[in-house]
């Protein structure tokens, strides 16, 4: 039987908008050494705002808004969600791509009108495109800039740069998670390595691995458990699979990532990781009295 303390907890943590998937969950995250971090929608509101939208030639920036957000609603990611946003918000008529489908974590790919057609970051076009036209999508790209590029039959059309930042107090719970006992921090992004570095720079991590596809996030979380217990935290169904190797899988918001709730020991209702700091806290408080 699951002892009283860690049900007790269970359910100090769902007031805290922490769901734990029963007490063997709740005891892991009361000894989490290790915590595997999610960059975009996890560290950051993952609500981008567009900054500004860099036309090819022969292309107009509202074209490139409509088609981008168009191949994006086929996806849930945090940037496609933005973007379908932003697009809506400009009164552009999206279409329904005729095929398509989404890479998690890259992008989409689909046809309108009958051109073949990619959104997504630098990883998902790049082998699309010729080597100058790579070239010149590196060259437009300030550092740091999270960028998503829309390639139109094998050409860049444009780059859309757009801007994430930090959601409030990151800092101050990733210290206190420290406190509570988690020696080690870790960021796994899909991301480039720049931006990653651009936005989370000041919060003392003490590893930084980006340009990660899922399969990469899963290698990272299994190397890192041989330096203990791991605790993995995403928001989206690019991060279900890291989330399903780790000692403890933490999803981030149920809407729209169904699959990472699922893949979870620890859902999240509320946004950002303070209830998770709370919730550990609990955890601890929990395991010392039911042991
Ligand atoms: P993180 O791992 O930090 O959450 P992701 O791997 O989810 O980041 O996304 C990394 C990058 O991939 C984004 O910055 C964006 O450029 C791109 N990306 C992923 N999915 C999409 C999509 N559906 N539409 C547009 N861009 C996408
Ligand atoms: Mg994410």
């Amino acid at each position: 039987a699951v002892p009283v303390a860690i049900v007790a907890g269970m359910s100090r943590a769902a007031g805290r908008g922490v769901l734990v998937k029963g007490g063997g969950a709740l005891e892991t995250l009361g000894r989490i050494d290790t915590l595997v971090v999610d960059k975009t929608g996890t560290l950051t509101h993952g609500i981008a705002t567009v900054t500004r939208i860099v036309a090819s030639k022969g292309w107009d920036e509202a074209e490139i808004l409509r088609l981008a957000a168009s191949l994006d609603q086929l996806s849930q990611h945090a940037i496609a969600r933005a973007l379908v946003a932003e697009a809506h918000r400009r009164d552009l008529v999206l279409v329904m791509p005729q095929e398509g489908r989404e890479v998690a974590g890259e992008g989409v790919e689909g046809t309108i009108d009958g051109r073949a057609m990619l959104v997504g970051g630098r990883q998902h076009v790049a082998s699309a495109l010729a080597p100058d036209e790579l070239a010149a999508l590196d060259a437009a790209v300030p550092a740091g800039a999270l960028i998503v590029a829309l390639v139109v039959e094998g050409r860049l059309a444009g780059l859309i740069l757009m801007q994430d930042g930090l959601r409030d107090g990151v800092g101050a719970t990733l210290a206190r998670m420290r406190a509570l006992g988690v020696g080690r921090i870790v960021l796994a992004t899909g991301d480039r390595r720049d931006v990653a570095l651009a936005v989370t720079g000041d919060l003392g991590l003490d590893a930084v691995a980006a340009d990660l596809v899922p399969q990469d996030k899963v290698a990272l979380v299994g190397r890192e458990k041989a330096g203990g217990s791991v605790m993995m935290v995403g928001d989206g169904v690019n991060d279900a699979p890291a989330l399903v190797a780790a000692d403890l899988g933490v999803a981030m918001g149920v809407e729209g990532a169904a699959a990472s709730a699922e893949a979870a020991d620890i859902i999240l209702l509320r946004d950002g990781l303070d209830g998770l700091a709370d919730a550990m806290a609990i955890a601890r408080r929990s395991r010392r009295i039911a042991l």
